[in-house]
């Protein structure tokens, strides 16, 4: 049995319970290497054999599970944050299927939700935006035309970038020639929840100057939009007090 883990952001503690109890319960565990913090392999158990994905193709991967398949032993395939979020986990998954192996997922904090934490922010903030948008830049790996940084801009949600710190420059020319005013707040997140994060506020017109400042060219997050401010929104319905809803009845109701 294959186990596919989301590690969360970072910090050891940001694993969920099932994926602590599957990390000490494997036989096996090939984790992300470039990104997965180590220190979460000391919840594995004495003998447990480890593989660093970041040095291995899939084919490698691949083979690593079919032998540990035919001794009957428990893999863990740690991968960072969420396992659905560019974790290339599709490819992997019909690899196993054509194997006949079995697998199973355990998600994950994704470092997305760590980096809102790390900004104190609410993504979706009332009048101001109701979606998030989780996107890269295109880099070696292509993203659909009607994808691009430019085309999402035009919407003014909240956007998430990922996999783009070290292509700040063109990003923040792209969000602007897709409709961002310069000023639009944004924000660089480095390794959110690790010991070493780094948060930096700035505009969708300095982020590159920003980024250089404090040399971050990987493991970052870029977050866009009006949302970043977290500013002029509206209160919430739910929690206000003339507010009827299913578990509560508002002050207006009861006159
Ligand atoms: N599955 C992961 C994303 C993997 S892609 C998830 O759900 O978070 C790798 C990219 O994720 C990095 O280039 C960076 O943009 C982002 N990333 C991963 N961990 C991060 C962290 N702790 N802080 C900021 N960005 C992070």
């Amino acid at each position: 049995m294959v186990y596919m883990v989301g590690a969360g952001p970072g910090a050891e503690d940001l694993i969920t319970v099932r994926g602590a109890r599957l990390l000490g319960d494997a036989d096996v565990v090939i984790y992300a290497g470039s990104l997965v913090n180590p220190g979460l392999l000391k919840l594995t158990k004495r003998g447990c054999k480890i593989y660093n994905s970041a040095s291995m193709t899939l084919e490698e991967v691949v083979e690593t599970v079919r032998k540990a398949e035919k001794e009957g032993l428990i893999t863990v395939r740690l991968h960072t944050g969420d396992p659905s979020i560019y974790g290339a986990i599709r490819e992997q998954m019909d690899a196993f299927d054509k194997e006949e192996i079995t697998y199973e997922i355990c998600p994950g904090v994704s470092s997305f939700c760590g980096a809102a934490a790390a900004l104190q922010m609410e993504y979706t903030l009332p009048e101001i935006s109701q979606s998030v948008i989780i996107t890269r830049m295109e880099g070696k790996t292509g993203v659909p035309k009607r994808e691009s940084i430019r085309a999402f801009a035009a919407h003014q949600a909240t956007m998430t970038i990922f996999l783009s710190a070290g292509l700040l420059e063109k990003l923040s020319r792209e969000l602007i020639a897709g409709g961002y005013e310069e000023d639009t707040p944004a924000a660089i997140v480095y390794k959110a929840t690790w010991s070493d994060e780094k948060v930096i506020r700035c505009t969708v017109k300095n982020l590159a100057e920003e980024g250089k400042r404090e040399g971050i060219s990987r493991m970052a997050l870029i977050i866009v939009g009006q949302a970043v401010a977290q500013k002029d929104y509206e209160r919430s319905r739910l929690y206000h007090p003339e507010f009827t809803t299913g578990y509560r009845q508002g002050e207006k109701g009861k006159e």
